[in-house]
């Protein structure tokens, strides 16, 4: 017997059919002998809708109401899978956020989980009660409400399952595992059976939204065995406990894989891409030293992340151009921070583009391989596909490219590090 933390994502629980497939897997499960909670999302699109509603009552919207209204998305899917689990046969129960509870902490809109009081959960689910969890919220030391963070129900799981000390924590989504790259861009994706929590949080954080970059990092933290599967499954589909998806592991574990196989690790392990960065071009900034911390200063101060920076060489006055890249969402904000401070500073102009996209490769090889950031600069010069700026990590190369050549540039990357899979069309 073991405790198994199962998550079902907003595709998974769209409609009561739908629901009561995930219901039928959650029985299956308990059925096997182990004790079950289950972590749900809102239906797909539903959270969508629920911001618009916010930004049409009030464009400048609190942040604390926002979470009172988007977190009733996921109310609604855990009552109903409570009640199709109930009517099945199965005692199940709802466990709201506020009633667990879990406890979060930082800001409304994005708040990070502090602790979770299990005690009268693990105990229900000892008495063989299934308990159903809406993701997505928690609940402030002033006793608000809170969400945390759009994704949010993958780090819900994993720190429900870090709480009732769960075996494993499967995320059931709308594919069936990670993949080399987003399955939905390039057909010749290959799945991947095992991923090591290093490479799976750098994927996440450069735009792999299979799980939320905050769950990855959380359960590396503690530990959690995380499988990612589908819920698009027929009943006579291999059984979760065969690990039929894709298992997040730790280096040590990966390399014990590796070493009994004869598979060779390739050099990049994933390539994924992000459409929500924003470039921005300061002309004309005096090139002298504090010309930069008088840009970056007031952006952190106003918590807006700066990603890839790039200065230009010097003109010929004393002067340079400085580019960077910013979350889409603060553009309009940090534009109007740049003009505010434009004496300051001392710039000419500011010239912002929304239309670029991110693409990293990462992989852990890298530590140890040179030449990845070359073939992938080769690779995307031989379609004539500009790169505007760069950034490294020790496992990741990033470029920032035209938009309109996201699709493309994931593909001859895919090739380029002889990711396809052999038997697909392409
Ligand atoms: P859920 O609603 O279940 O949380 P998401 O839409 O958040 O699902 O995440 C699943 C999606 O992530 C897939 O449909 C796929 O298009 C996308 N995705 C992006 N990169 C990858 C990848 N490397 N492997 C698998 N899926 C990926
Ligand atoms: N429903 C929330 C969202 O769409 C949380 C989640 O599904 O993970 O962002
Ligand atoms: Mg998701």
């Amino acid at each position: 017997m073991a405790r198994i933390v199962m998550k079902f994502g907003g595709t998974s629980m769209a409609g009561t059919e739908r629901i009561r497939r995930v219901a039928q897997i959650v029985r299956k499960q308990q059925a096997a002998g182990h004790e079950v909670a289950v972590v749900v999302s809102a239906m797909a699109g539903e959270t969508d809708r629920l911001v618009n509603f916010c930004r049409e009552a009030n464009p400048l919207y609190d942040p604390a109401e926002y979470d009172v209204v988007v977190a009733s998305g996921e109310q609604v899917t855990a009552g109903l899978l409570a009640l199709t689990l109930q009517a099945m046969g199965c005692k199940a129960r709802s466990w709201l956020g506020w009633q667990i509870p879990v406890h979060t902490e930082g800001a409304h809109a994005k708040a990070r989980v502090a602790d979770i009081n299990s005690a009268a959960m693990i105990s229900a689910m000892q008495a063989g009660e299934i308990a159903v969890v809406p993701g997505f919220q928690g609940i402030a030391d002033d006793g608000r409400i809170t969400t945390l963070g759009r994704g949010g129900s993958d780090t819900s799981a994993v720190a429900i399952a870090a709480a009732v000390k769960a075996d494993r924590c499967d995320i059931y989504t709308d594919v069936d595992g990670v993949y080399t790259t987003d399955p939905r861009i390039v057909a010749r994706a290959q799945k991947l059976k095992y991923v090591t929590y290093e490479e799976m949080l750098e994927l996440a954080s450069v735009g792999a939204k299979v799980l939320q970059t905050r769950s990855v990092s959380l359960a590396m933290k503690e530990g959690v065995r995380v499988q990612v599967l589908s819920s698009f499954i027929d009943d006579d589909a291999p059984p979760a406990d065969d690990l039929p998806g894709t298992m997040i592991v730790s280096d040590e574990e990966m390399a014990q894989i590796m070493e009994g196989s004869d598979m060779e690790r390739q050099l990049v392990t994933g390539i994924a891409h992000d459409k929500n960065e924003a470039r921005i071009v300061l002309t004309r900034v005096p090139d002298k030293p504090g010309a930069v911390a008088h840009i970056f200063s007031p952006l952190a101060a106003a918590s807006i992340n700066v990603d890839m920076i790039i200065q230009n060489v010097g003109r010929e006055k004393g002067e340079t151009d400085v580019t960077f890249t910013v979350p889409q969402a603060d553009l309009a904000r940090a534009q109007a921070l740049l003009e505010d401070k434009r004496e300051e500073i001392g710039f000419n102009r500011v010239i912002t583009d929304s239309k670029v996209a991110k693409i990293s490769v990462v992989g852990v090889g890298m530590k140890s391989h040179a030449g990845v950031a070359a073939t992938m600069f080769k690779a995307l010069a031989d379609r004539g596909i500009n790169i505007q700026a760069i950034s490294t990590s020790e496992i990741k190369v990033s470029v920032l490219i035209d938009e309109d050549e996201t699709e493309l540039a994931v593909r001859v990357l895919h090739t380029a590090y002889g990711l396809d899979a052999e038997d697909v069309a392409a």
